[in-house]
């Protein structure tokens, strides 16, 4: 069985690993736009910005890990179509049959329009290396930096900025940060900390553009403000990368539509990672997080391989910013409790989240006992009540 996987990003790696260690012995390749191997990401936003890890400790593999597993890893080449009835996927470099095809495209960092300034020199995403390579000699004492969005992106990017001696201001549309990620007793712990730290964080104010000619020179609000700027990062969420899959028909829901093993909706094809929403019982998701990225595509390929079993996530993510860490066990969404207990030292606490008294997920700030509890009693299928977390005098009594 030949199999052609389209993008070449975490997901991609996971996948070709998996694939050979499960001892698929046919063809792989794997077909990414970007002329670097994969490599990792989160990284990108925090130690890679900050100047302390380089562009070898980045890479997911060796160079030649490629090759001694029999992988052919095509980079620099464009996917421009696939074809379902021929099975075959066609791009800038010629084209490649397959039996099985998994896409791993991944997503696109949303941008400001070029009517919003979104366009002018000194605005930068956070995604790819080569937005990291573009924005850091920017990145220099005494400058002023605006970050729009006051997701994990633009927190971090806020944070290194800072170390890195800028003057920083974070704006955030909706009414506090985090706003689709974490409760607002996370959002107030992490706020703390950016305050602290001296960054000016603006919620609940939108942007009317980003001002200056060639180059940003601030930030207009929609309240009428206006932000001086030497430069400004976006991290205004992402999108699904799902054109490739549209325009070959297949399903697309909030992302390339997969069911419970990452099959679309031709047999032939899969998905996985940033770019593929699943099913789940009584619904679909999509996850956005390296975990996700790694444990759906190892299920994707075992499930190519014939295994036939649905991929169940154990969410985790975490989160540096300065000298802080977050860590997160389990989904939040639709919870309808919270329980807030403190740590020790500054800018330490959890936040465990309940739905109809059962624990869902929990939010650890500096605080990794309370994580390490939490995600164990989340992966276990055990709940203490609220009450019970909420007095717990050792957490441990807990488990
Ligand atoms: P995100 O989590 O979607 O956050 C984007 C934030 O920007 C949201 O709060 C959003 O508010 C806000 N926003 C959107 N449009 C805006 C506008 N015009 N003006 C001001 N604020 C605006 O996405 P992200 O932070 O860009 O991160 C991208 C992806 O990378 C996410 O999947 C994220 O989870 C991932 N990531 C993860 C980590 C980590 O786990 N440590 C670190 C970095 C990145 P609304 O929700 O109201 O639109």
């Amino acid at each position: 069985m030949n199999i052609v996987i389209l993008g070449a990003g975490q997901a991609a790696a996971s996948l070709a690993a998996k694939l050979r260690a499960l001892g698929h012995k046919g063809g792989i390749t794997v077909i990414g736009e970007e002329p670097l191997a994969p490599y990792q990401r989160p990284p990108l936003s925090k130690a890679y910005l900050l100047g302390e890890m380089d562009e070898e400790r980045l890479t997911l593999r060796a160079p030649e890990w490629w090759a001694e597993n029999g992988i052919d890893l095509r980079l620099g080449e464009r996917v421009t179509g696939i074809d379902r009835a021929r099975r075959t996927v066609t791009t800038d470099k010629g084209s490649h049959a397959y039996d099985a095809l998994a896409l791993t495209l991944g997503a696109a960092p949303r941008r400001l329009p070029a009517a919003m300034g979104g366009h002018l020199h000194g605005v930068n995403v956070v995604r790819n290396i080569a937005d990291i390579q573009t924005a850091k000699p920017m990145l220099l004492p005494g400058r002023r930096l605006v970050v729009i969005g006051g997701g994990y992106i633009g927190l971090e990017a806020a944070a290194v900025a800072r170390k890195l001696g800028l003057e920083v201001t974070l704006v955030e549309a909706a009414p506090r940060i985090l706003g689709r990620v974490a409760a607002p007793e996370t959002a107030d712990m992490i706020r703390d900390l950016h305050r602290d730290h001296g960054v000016e964080i603006i919620e609940g104010a939108g942007i009317a553009r980003i001002t200056g000619t060639d180059a940003a020179d601030g930030v207009e609000l929609t309240d009428g403000r206006h932000l001086p700027a030497d430069l400004v990062a976006c991290g205004i969420g992402i999108s699904p990368e799902t054109a490739l899959a549209e325009a070959a028909g297949l399903a697309i829901e909030n992302g390339i539509a997969t069911d419970a093993q990452g099959r679309t909706s031709d047999p032939a094809i899969w998905a996985a990672g940033d770019c593929a929403s699943f099913t789940v019982p009584g619904g679909r998701m999509r996850l956005e997080s390296v975990g996700n990225a790694i444990d759906m595509a190892e299920a994707v390929a075992a499930n190519i391989l014939g295994t036939g079993a649905d991929y169940i996530p154990k969410p985790w993510f975490w989160s540096d910013q300065f000298d802080a860490k977050l860590q997160i066990a389990g989904l939040n969404a639709g919870y309808d409790q919270v329980v807030m207990r403190p740590g020790t030292g500054a800018h330490s606490g959890s936040v465990w989240y309940f739905r109809k008294g059962r624990l869902i997920a929990v939010d650890a700030l500096n605080d990794a006992r309370a994580y390490m509890i939490g995600k164990r009693l989340i992966e276990g299928g055990k709940s203490p009540s609220p009450e019970a977390v909420a007095g717990a005098a050792d957490l441990k009594a807990l488990m």
